[in-house]
């Protein structure tokens, strides 16, 4: 294989063979294809796409450059459920304990957050001592004791992603959506769960703005799925505005416990359920969704969820007893309320303000060198429909100190939308893959 003869045929449109993107990537992994080829190759797949074969061949060759997690034999059917990011996005932390209580294996590898989208991982880090870092061996061993583990990715699990999104990012090569598609699959195959579920979320916080991309990616994420014998679901659901009434790490933690015991914002606990329900139907644990939303409610309602979020959690050396008390997990130096400016009724909190606030006020970072504040966030943020009087709380600043809470109070306020005209109730789910609009609650 010639590398630059490969770079021309993509360049000019056309189809790459499967052993052309496998040499490729073993080349570019290996050393021996330098980064400005690799660059170069990326450029032209942003420019000319790549066929749902090519996408497939260039998932498979990426997941294979490193290690693979297997399952066989397993007792248990084994699931995951990946989320292309928002803000206030605490599902994660409910899904797998939830899933794991309805009988599924879930070994979860998640990321750290990066701009204003949070990351699972830098959510979990802030329980006192809990160890996202373990060993394949250790990861396989709680999945098998506990159900459920959520560990970050290994330097040994698809490295070929690791470097090839390190150049994307300074490539201008990131939104292309076969080399997002490869990107995501390569790491959640890798991991070794038979179904994945996918909640892409779209809007103005999101990675995909528009439905059309949405649908467009998670179209790609299904295919590929499919064609390397996947059981694949995918729900595009909305981020125009946060999940839940809290963003940040420390207080998303705390959201996600109050959600485990049967309580929670109605939107995290819908979209907890619901995608839930989707992974434990397509791994064959329930024959329906009605069914299986129902049997999963009453496991966050009588605590099984939260049981196996309290024994993962211990099998992964953190403090458990943050479960029981709060406080226990990391405060922060100062609170700031951001007082309504009028009464009316919220028409719209926007997800991408939120999210700047809290990258502001430590919660977040824009180098993966940058260190977080675990404390920070927003709390106690009010939601589209609610009415507000003049003055009371549209949120809670969450900062080390009251001055850098203070100065964001403004930009703040700005996120939140008051009217005096009734609001429609927000579209969470806009799209199910596969499914017509109708079926969706
Ligand atoms: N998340 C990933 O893991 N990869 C991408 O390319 C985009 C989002």
């Amino acid at each position: 294989m010639i590398p630059q003869w490969v770079i021309e045929k993509k360049r000019d449109g056309g189809t790459l063979a499967d052993g052309e993107i496998r040499a490729f990537i073993n080349g570019f992994t290996g050393g021996s294809i330098p980064d400005y080829q690799m660059s170069a190759l990326a450029m032209a797949v942003y420019f000319r796409g790549m066929t749902p074969e090519e996408t497939a061949a260039l998932t498979d060759a990426m997941m294979r450059s490193g290690d693979l997690v297997t399952f066989e034999r397993w007792p248990r059917p084994t699931a995951d459920k990946h989320s292309t990011g928002g803000i206030g996005d605490k599902l994660s932390l409910m899904i797998g304990p939830l899933a794991a209580a309805a009988g599924l294996a879930v070994p979860m590898i998640s990321g750290r957050g990066l701009g204003i989208t949070g990351g699972t991982l830098d959510k979990l880090e802030s329980i006192p001592c809990y160890d996202t870092r373990l060993s394949i061996d250790a990861f396989k061993r709680v999945v098998a004791e506990v159900g459920c583990s959520i560990i970050g990715q290994t330097e040994r699990l698809a490295p070929a992603d690791k470097k090839l999104y390190a150049l994307r990012d300074v490539t201008g090569t990131v939104p292309s959506i076969p080399l997002i598609t490869a990107s995501i699959m390569s790491k959640k195959l890798a991991e070794g769960a038979e179904t994945l579920v996918f909640d892409v979320k779209c809007g103005r916080a999101a990675f995909m703005r528009t439905l059309d991309d949405a649908r467009a990616l998670a179209q790609s994420l299904s295919r590929v799925g499919r064609a390397l014998n996947r059981r694949i679901g995918a729900l595009i659901t909305d981020m125009e505005q946060p999940l839940g009434r809290a963003a940040g790490n420390a207080v998303e933690v705390a959201e996600a416990i109050e959600t485990l015991k049967g309580g929670g914002p109605a939107d995290t606990r819908l979209l907890t359920l619901e995608l839930t329900a989707l992974m434990c139907h397509l791994a064959g644990v329930y024959a329906d969704r009605d069914a299986a939303r129902r049997e999963l409610a009453a496991r966050l309602d009588d605590g099984r969820a939260l049981d196996v979020f309290r024994r993962m959690v211990t099998a992964q050396g953190g403090e458990a007893r943050v479960l029981d008390d709060a406080r226990r997990l990391p405060q922060p130096g100062a609170t700031v309320d951001v007082p309504a400016p009028s009464r009316g009724t919220v028409a719209f909190v926007d997800a991408q303000l939120i999210g700047r606030v809290v990258l502001q006020l430590g919660g977040g970072r824009t180098a993966t060198t940058d260190v977080i504040d675990p404390a920070a966030g927003v709390d106690r943020l009010v939601q589209a429909g609610e009415r507000v009087e003049k003055g009371q709380p549209l949120m809670r600043l969450l900062a080390k100190d009251a001055a850098r809470a203070a100065a964001l109070a403004e930009a703040a306020a700005a996120a939140v939308r008051l009217t005096d005209e009734p609001v429609p109730e927000r579209r969470l789910l806009l799209e199910e893959v596969g499914l017509a609009l109708a079926a969706l609650p």
